[in-house]
């Protein structure tokens, strides 16, 4: 529907100016849960949203928390295998990401990371935004894999939450390092994401390479590529927490 009133609306300007209509072939927002895809976790808690944001605003989380809590979110896993393409799972793929970038996080830098998920298993959208809660994360990175039904659509993108400073400053720094590995640059977006919504601290999602593009699936396919990907994600963390 979105979609269908852009390129409306296009048409329209196009058809005033005489340009070219530009084609609305991929969609403009990743196809991942939103926030009223289930109901809200018990420990959701909007003050704490708004006071993590404040906070980090201020600059305060240096003195107040030198060492970060982080948690990491490998999206899918289990019943849910998430996009398909190329013979590779998003589910695969976002967990092995995962894992690495935790990996990577605990043997070079000063932080705890705790995972939503760290097997191919089945974890409810409330529970992946719960865990983050109970943990008292400082911030929360989902990593995803996209897909469009056009096979030329490739490329990364990262999101915050819409309004998000932090959550900006977060999906920001990750996509500056993670566009290194990519040709297209998608660029960093806002969508309402269930995840980024729930999570009582700094969230991003991110989206790197398209499942459904050869050329990002060969790439993703590679145990090489994807700890590029993982180190990329960590340092762009790094960037965040500690401004350098
Ligand atoms: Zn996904």
């Amino acid at each position: 529907m979105k979609v269908g009133k852009l390129l409306l609306t296009a048409l329209i300007c196009c058809s005033l100016t005489g340009m070219a209509a530009p084609a609305f072939a991929e969609k403009e927002i990743a196809d991942e849960p939103m926030w009223d895809s289930a109901p809200a976790p018990k420990n959701y808690s909007p003050e704490k949203k708004k006071a993590a944001e404040e906070m980090v605003i201020n600059q305060k989380s240096f003195t107040l928390a030198a060492n970060p809590i982080i948690v990491i979110d490998p999206g899918h896993g289990g019943d849910d295998p998430g996009a398909l393409g190329n013979g590779l799972k998003e589910k695969d793929l976002t967990l092995d990401i995962g894992l690495r970038s935790k990996n990577y996080i605990v043997a070079n830098y000063p932080a705890t990371v705790y995972m939503t998920r760290s097997s191919d298993t089945t974890v409810a959208l409330s529970t992946r935004a719960s865990y983050a809660n109970s943990k008292n994360a400082n911030f929360f990175v989902s990593m995803h894999i996209n897909a469009a039904s056009l096979s030329s659509a490739n490329g990364v993108e990262t999101y915050n939450y819409p309004g998000s400073t932090t959550g900006r400053r977060l999906a920001t720094e990750t996509y500056n390092q993670l566009r290194n590995s990519f040709s297209n640059d998608r660029g960093v977006k806002e969508a309402e994401f269930y995840v980024l919504k729930y999570t009582n601290m700094p969230a991003s999602l991110g989206e790197t390479g398209f499942i459904t593009n050869a050329s990002d699936a060969s790439q993703l396919a590679q145990s090489s590529f994807r700890q590029t990907l993982a180190t990329q994600y960590a340092t762009g963390m790094h960037r965040y927490w500690w401004g350098f």
